[in-house]
């Protein structure tokens, strides 16, 4: 983790999100990510972690959802004008909930999906950029010449994962990379995570339910509830404030009252593709 730069590479300041103009989805949510960092976005169904990644991939109005109040800043400049491509060339990109990908491509197919965005690479470029996947992600690289619909779900995963890795990303943004995995699939991925962050200096911000496996995996945390941010700091912290009530009832704080309610979520079904 570095912070020495004062400028957040993300900067997402007091955002208001409104749907079909009527639905307020998010409050104020205030969060940073610096360089080289992992954040988790940690939250009940509902709470606003979706939407808050959405906003900072400019994909809200796909969905009738408009930024009405607040800014959110790539290396100190807006990006609310940016359009979505624009924010994956500039190492901005989303993996979706629900672990998308072109169920009737092949593996290599989907990767060379997230090549595009860069139109000058060469095709061995391409080639060795979907080797380097395949190194973090040997399972894939087993099956490259299989179709997505026939992979498990976790496989489904790493392909989505993969694919932001070829548009060279400094930033993914990751929505619910465990939801319907196995703990030991869940375990590895978020191994890899780790991984991907030191060795290839890539930040992530991680919206997930699972919340001891992101806090294991990250640096800092912010918990959101009813679309605000009711409890944010390091990792540590965050576990800390968890045990002291699975342990002593209580910490006295109303924050970490609602972080408890957070942890016992009843956890969605995956989407069937
Ligand atoms: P989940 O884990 O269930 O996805 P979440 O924390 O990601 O929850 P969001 O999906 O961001 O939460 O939803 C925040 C609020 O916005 C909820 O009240 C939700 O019903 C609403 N919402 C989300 N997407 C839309 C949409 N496309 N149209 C209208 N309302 C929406």
């Amino acid at each position: 983790m570095n912070n020495e730069s004062n400028v957040p590479l993300l900067n997402v300041g007091n955002i208001e999100v409104v749907y079909n103009k009527i639905i307020l989805a998010t409050r104020s949510i205030s969060l940073q990510v610096y360089k080289n960092e992992i954040i988790s976005i940690l939250g009940a169904n509902g709470a606003g972690k979706t939407t808050t990644l959405k906003a900072c991939s400019n994909l809200l109005s796909a969905e009738r959802g408009l930024i009405t109040k607040g800014r959110i800043e790539l290396d100190g400049e807006s990006t609310l004008k940016m359009t979505p491509d624009a924010l994956v060339n500039k190492g901005v990109v989303q993996v979706l909930e629900g672990r998308h990908c072109f169920s009737n491509l092949t593996v290599e197919e989907n990767l060379q999906t997230g090549a595009f965005v860069h139109k000058t690479k060469s095709r061995a470029e391409i080639k060795q950029d979907m080797e380097r996947v395949f190194d973090y992600f040997p399972r894939i690289g087993l099956r490259k010449k299989s179709v997505a619909s026939v992979l498990s779900g976790g496989e489904q995963q790493m392909v989505a994962i993969g694919r932001a890795l070829m548009a060279k990303p400094r930033l993914i943004l990751l929505d619910e990379p465990s939801m319907g995995l196995a703990p030991q699939l869940v375990e590895e991925l978020f191994e890899i995570i780790k991984n991907l962050n030191e060795n290839e200096n890539i930040s992530f911000l991680i919206a997930e339910q699972n919340v001891m496996v992101a806090l294991s995996c990250s640096h800092r945390g912010y918990t959101i509830e009813n679309g605000r941010v009711v409890m944010q700091g390091t990792s540590e912290e965050l576990k800390k404030n968890d045990m002291q009530h699975m342990y002593l009832g209580t910490s006295g704080e109303k924050e970490g009252q609602r972080f408890r309610d957070v942890k016992y979520y009843h956890r969605r079904r995956p989407s069937v593709f």
